[in-house]
Parts: structure tokens; C-alpha cells; sequence
């Protein structure tokens, strides 16, 4: 500075004084014209900064809308397969994947219910916990309640199988580099898997695997509830000793042959089933035998009738068995098929009890004199009421 104001003073026709008076204003000047210019590239970047929040919560605020748009649709809903299709449907426009899936875990039963969707048709299949769960990543993944996140399958699975993965056989071949896995899990119960699978390599982030938990989640409690509705819907229909129609069901549709009938006069038959005796076999082995023997004899049952006939469980040993499409005749080769089949079947309870039994059958078609099912129920019960005063094991029929 002082060289510059001895410069001042030898060269320049300003007084000393006045030369530094005007530095000082320059450089004050010169000061302000900084801060101003800070501020503006300041202010410049601020906005930039805005905008790109202003896109990022934008982004933002869309993904949680879907998000909250699946979670609704799938929470109210009670079929497994439903809520898979539901959420295949939108799954792209949130994380980009080739294939979206979700594997459904039965404790009670050990096993894993794979629910895959890939090129527009879903595939099931069911294999066991135990034969599984050291080789798929749903098993992994159900047992060690952990999150997947692979991008390269060949480099990275040696993180979590000493083998190549199995894969489950409808999947494509492993062509599929990059996966993430992720456990539904809910009041500390893992319900199930959710993954989604691409062929390309580093495929997923970490921003990937928190959308897909956030779906998890609501699957969870989707899945939960259908699962539950699954089982309370099995056991409203089916016996669980027989796994027969319960009566409720055999009767619901018996009216609605006894309908098809009445409109088309489509014939059909009914055949009435008793076990003779029973209550012998109860009070020889105990009732724990009992029910091994009904649950046996259903079994044998069961081989002896078509897909397109309905059986069900009538009473305590009581079978009420529907043919439609059949007359009496055939009805009665039916019922001899089964009384000759229990006849000659000696159903082993335990490993030193044998149980010989034998059933009486009633065979009754129905006819126009029929008001109701149960009309034709009453026939084939009194031709079953004459088989038993006939010393029972005899197929009997109306005539
Ligand atoms: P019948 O030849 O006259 O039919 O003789 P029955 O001894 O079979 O007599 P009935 O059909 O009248 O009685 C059925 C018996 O079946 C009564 C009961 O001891 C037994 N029973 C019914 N339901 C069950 C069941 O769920 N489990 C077991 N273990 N026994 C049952
Ligand atoms: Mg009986």
C-alpha cells in the first residue's frame, strides 16, 4: 500500500490524500461488488438446490402415494394369488424388475408355497422347508430372517450356499444376475418371502430393498389374513377326519343336482353309506383307532368314486356319496366296488392291530316323484336301513 501511495504522490496529479481516499472507496466498492456477486451465485445455487429437492419430494411423494394405492388394494384382500397380480401390476413403476415374486411360508406344515409371476402367467409350486434350505434364498431367507441384495449371482452366492442355488424348476434358468430377497415378517413371524429378479447385473439399490420391504409389509399382514380365511374357509367345508365335504356342503350340493335335475332332468344317484359296526372297533381299540380306521376308510373310499362325484361326511360313521350323470345301475356298481374294496382291505391301526370291516350301502336314484334332495336322501336311507336287517356288508337298492 505505501509503495502505491508514494507512486501516487510522483506521477499522478492528485494530492496524497485524495488518492487514498479514493482507494479506500474502490476497494470498498470492490468489496461490496464481491459479497454481491457471492450472494448471487449463492442465491443461483439455492434455487437449483430447490428444484432439485422440489423433484426429489416429488418423486418422493408419488412413490408413497403408489405405495399406499397397493397396500389398499391388497390388505382387504383375501386370495393369495390375487394380491401377487396385484402387486406384479404396479411393481415397475416402483423398483425395475424382470420378475416379482413372493413365497408363502406354512410353519405347521414346513414347506414354502413358491408364487411366481414372470412373463405374464404365475406358476406355483410347493416343496418342503427341510429339502430347500440350504439351496433357494427364500429358504435362506425365511430361517435366518435376513434381507438379499445380490447384483452379480455367479460372484456372490458363495456369500450364502457352498453350492450353485437350486432353482425352483418353473423358474427360468439362472440367467438372472442381480435379486433381492426380503422376509415378510409380521408380530415377529415370517409369513413369507418377497423378491424381485433381473437379468441385468447391479440391477438393484439400497433405495430398491427399502420399496420392497415397505410392500413386504403390507403383504404380510395381506398374506396373514389370507391364510387365516384359507383354513377357517377349509374347515367350514371339509371334515378334517375324512377330509370329506362336511354335511353342510355335501347337502349344498346335492340341491344344486337336485336343481340341474329339475331344469335339464340331468339324472343322478345317491348311494348311503354305513360302517357296520363300528362301535365295536371303538370299543375293542378305543376311540383313537376309531378315527385312524375312518380316516383309513375314506382313503379307500375315495379310490373308488370319479373326480365328478361329491362325498361327503352324513353323520359319525355315515357316508352320503352323489353320482350325477348316473342311473341306478351303474349307481350300484359304484356302491359294490366300494363294499367290496373295505371288504377286502384289512386296515392296519397299528403294527399288531388289524381291523376287518365291512360297510352297508343304499342306492336310491332320483326320480320325478322327488319334491327335494332330501327326498331322494330318504330312499337311499331306508334301502341302507333294509341292508342292515340283512346282516349287513350288502349293497342295496330302490326299486
Ligand atoms: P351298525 O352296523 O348298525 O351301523 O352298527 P354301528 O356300531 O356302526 O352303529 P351306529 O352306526 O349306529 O353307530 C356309529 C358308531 O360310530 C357310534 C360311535 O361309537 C362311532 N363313531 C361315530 N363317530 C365317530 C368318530 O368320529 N370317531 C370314532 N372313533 N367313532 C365314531
Ligand atoms: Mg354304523
Amino acid at each position: 500500500m505505501s509503495f502505491y501511495i508514494s507512486y501516487c504522490e510522483k506521477f499522478l496529479p492528485f494530492r496524497a490524500g485524495e488518492a487514498l481516499e479514493f482507494l479506500e472507496k474502490y476497494i470498498l466498492v470492490d468489496d461490496e461488488m464481491y459479497d454481491y456477486e457471492q450472494n448471487q451465485l449463492m442465491a443461483k445455487m439455492n434455487v437449483k438446490h430447490t428444484e432439485r429437492e422440489a423433484v426429489q419430494y416429488k418423486s418422493l411423494y408419488s412413490r408413497t402415494e403408489l405405495l399406499s394405492i397397493i397396500g389398499q388394494k391388497i390388505i382387504s384382500n383375501l386370495n393369495i394369488s390375487s394380491i401377487i397380480n396385484i402387486i406384479d401390476e404396479e411393481i415397475n413403476k416402483l423398483i425395475e424388475t424382470d420378475y416379482f415374486g413372493i413365497d408363502v411360508y406354512e410353519k405347521e406344515k414346513s414347506q414354502i408355497v413358491y408364487y411366481f409371476v414372470g412373463e405374464n402367467k404365475q406358476i406355483n409350486e410347493t416343496v418342503s422347508l427341510k429339502e430347500t434350505e440350504n439351496s433357494t434364498f427364500s429358504a435362506y431367507c425365511i430361517k435366518n430372517k435376513k434381507d438379499i441384495i445380490i447384483g452379480n449371482l455367479h460372484m456372490e452366492y458363495s456369500k450364502y450356499f457352498e453350492t450353485y442355488p437350486r432353482k425352483i424348476s418353473s423358474k427360468d434358468e439362472y440367467e438372472v444376475l442381480s435379486m433381492i430377497y426380503t422376509p415378510m415378517i409380521i408380530n415377529d413371524k415370517v409369513v413369507g418371502v418377497m423378491s424381485v429378479q433381473s437379468y441385468k447385473e447391479n440391477a438393484f439399490n439400497k433405495d430398491d430393498l427399502h420399496t420392497l420391504k415397505i410392500l413386504a409389509n403390507y403383504s404380510a399382514i395381506a398374506i396373514e389374513n389370507a391364510i387365516s380365511y384359507k383354513k377357517i374357509e377349509e374347515i367350514a367345508t371339509y371334515d378334517h377326519l375324512t377330509k370329506f365335504l362336511s354335511k353342510h356342503e355335501i347337502m349344498k350340493a346335492g340341491k344344486i343336482v337336485f336343481d340341474k335335475f329339475k331344469n335339464n332332468k340331468m339324472k343322478f344317484s345317491v348311494v348311503m353309506i354305513d360302517i357296520d359296526n363300528f362301535k365295536n372297533i371303538n370299543d375293542t381299540y378305543g376311540h383313537v383307532y376309531g378315527d385312524k380306521a375312518l380316516s383309513r376308510i375314506s382313503k379307500s373310499i375315495a379310490k373308488c368314486i370319479r373326480n365328478s362325484d361329491y362325498i361327503g361326511r352324513y353323520g359319525g360313521d355315515e357316508f352320503l356319496l352323489i353320482c350325477p350323470g348316473i342311473g341306478k345301475s351303474e349307481a350300484v356298481d359304484v356302491a359294490e366296488r366300494i363294499r367290496s374294496s373295505i371288504e377286502n382291505t384289512p386296515f392296519l391301526l397299528e403294527d399288531d392291530i388289524k381291523a376287518n370291516i365291512t360297510m352297508s350301502l343304499g342306492v336310491n336314484e332320483c326320480n320325478s316323484n322327488d319334491n327335494s334332495f332330501m327326498d331322494v336322501v330318504k330312499n337311499a336311507d331306508k334301502c341302507l336301513y333294509y341292508a342292515k336287517g340283512k346282516n349287513r356288508n350288502i349293497v342295496i337298492c330302490n326299486n
